[in-house]
């Protein structure tokens, strides 16, 4: 299951951390080329005259990547959505599931010893039940909006399940990972 990464604290956090991640998503400013622009006095400047400073012009090239937006698509032999014990930095399985009892006790049922779902063979990276799997594992609009109360609006969808993947690989198979390297080339295209 692919969970947004959020504070322990409480549901009300969770949110409200989900919502800093959507207002800056560093990862996601990074892939479509977005830039805070900080001015800095000149060493030695006058005081009182500032100088008109020319502003730099976007080139024709960063405005097109400024306009580039981001398609959520699973990364064939990915799988790092199937580690279920996904350490601190991600909501326990009980903040999840506040309000799903059922879900919670399957979910927790599925976690192996090493931490990754019993269901998921890793000698192909896939899900034995596929056809069968629970909901909570199913990466579509309404049930981001069911577990997280992400507005089920494409984009919306599309930036927050990017996001969460990002999240979750890093937590998987690190930074510097093929993975990562993949799966942010893949929803670039
Ligand atoms: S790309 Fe995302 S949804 Fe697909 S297996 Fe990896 S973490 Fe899970
Ligand atoms: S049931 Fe399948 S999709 Fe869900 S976590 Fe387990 S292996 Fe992954």
């Amino acid at each position: 299951m692919l969970l947004l990464r959020a504070s322990r604290a409480s549901p009300a956090a969770m949110m409200a951390a989900a919502a800093v991640v959507r207002s800056k998503p560093t990862w996601l400013a990074s892939i479509v080329g977005l830039s805070s622009s900080g001015g800095r006095r000149r060493k030695g400047g006058r005081r009182g005259k500032a100088m008109p400073q020319p502003q730099p012009q976007p080139q024709p090239q960063q405005q097109k990547e400024v306009k580039r937006v981001v398609r959520w698509k699973c990364a064939t032999g990915c799988g790092a959505c199937c580690k279920l014990d996904k350490g601190p930095d991600f909501p326990t399985p009980e903040e999840i599931f506040a309000d799903h009892p059922d879900d919670l006790q399957l979910y927790k049922s599925m976690i192996g010893t090493d931490g990754w779902c019993t269901k998921y063979d890793n000698s192909t990276c896939t899900c034995t039940i596929y056809q069968d799997q629970p909901i909570f594992c199913r990466l579509e609009p309404k049930v981001f909006e069911e577990y997280f109360g992400v507005p089920s609006r494409p984009s919306t969808f599309d930036r927050e399940a990017c996001s969460a993947c990002v999240d979750t690989i890093e937590m998987v198979y690190g930074e510097d990972s093929a993975e990562l390297t993949n799966f942010k080339h893949l929803i670039r295209e």
